[in-house]
């Protein structure tokens, strides 16, 4: 026996405290009979739970998406401030999905969703040292000295970065911008920006171009699609 409300989570229709609005608002019905007390316990096996009049079951499958995240969209479920998330690009899923890891809001690219809180740990783990590759466009040019520091380590507040790969992939004389590729194995708090901010260059622009060695090929901004078995099993 199981509570409603969790069942109705478990399908993948709401969280647990809104599954009990959806009882106390008279949507939800057991064999037929609508309920609206909260706290009652169903057979998960045998009894038919109706949500608007249509059958709701339990949905084990474990999806995994690719999002090409746009700027401007919050890398979270729900926003106190009520500004755009990410699920308004992820509408037609059907089922409760979450980001693995975050992107700035500013901040675009290959962000990775799914229901497998499992997968999800292991993946932001930090004893996998999983890889990011961010593609930054900052302001001046850099030194040597200062792309060493980047490989090195840079001091943040909170301590030292861990060693990171970094490559000059162009610079831009009329605007003074140099375009640098960082790949990263740590998920601090805007940590690209903070280590370009550290040795004086501001970040213009940030995109994800690769995690944990997926990349985004030809996905377009915005638009998402289900990772492939073996990009999958890449992640495993
Ligand atoms: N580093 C940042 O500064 N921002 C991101 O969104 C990701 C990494």
């Amino acid at each position: 026996m199981e509570r409603l409300q969790k069942f109705i989570a478990d399908c993948g229709i709401a969280s647990r405290r809104a599954a009990e609005k959806l009882i106390a608002d008279g949507r939800i019905s057991v064999n037929d009979d609508v309920i609206t007390t909260q706290g009652i316990k169903i057979n998960p096996v045998s009894d038919v739970v109706k949500y608007d009049g249509k059958i709701i079951k339990k949905c084990d499958e474990k999806i995994y998406i690719m999002l090409n995240k746009p700027k401007g969209y919050i890398s979270t479920v729900k926003d106190e401030q009520n500004r755009k998330t990410i699920m308004a690009l992820v509408t037609d899923i059907g089922q409760r999905i979450f980001p693995i890891g975050r992107l700035d809001n500013n901040t675009e690219g290959l962000l990775l969703m799914t229901n497998d809180g499992t997968l999800m740990q292991n993946v932001l783990h930090p004893k996998f040292k999983v890889e990011k590759t961010y593609i930054a466009r900052v302001a001046g040019k850099l030194s040597n000295d200062e792309l060493c520091a980047l490989r090195q380590g840079i001091q943040l507040s909170e301590g030292m970065t861990a060693p990171a790969v970094v490559e000059k992939l162009s610079y831009d004389d009329e605007f003074n911008q140099a375009k640098i590729s960082i790949t990263i194995h740590e998920g601090r708090n805007r940590q690209v920006r903070r280590m370009f901010e550290a040795i004086g260059h501001d970040v213009l622009a940030l995109k994800r171009v690769s995690f944990a060695g997926l990349t985004l090929h030809d996905l377009k901004r915005g638009k998402y699609r289900m990772l492939t078995q073996e990009e999958l099993e890449r992640l495993s």
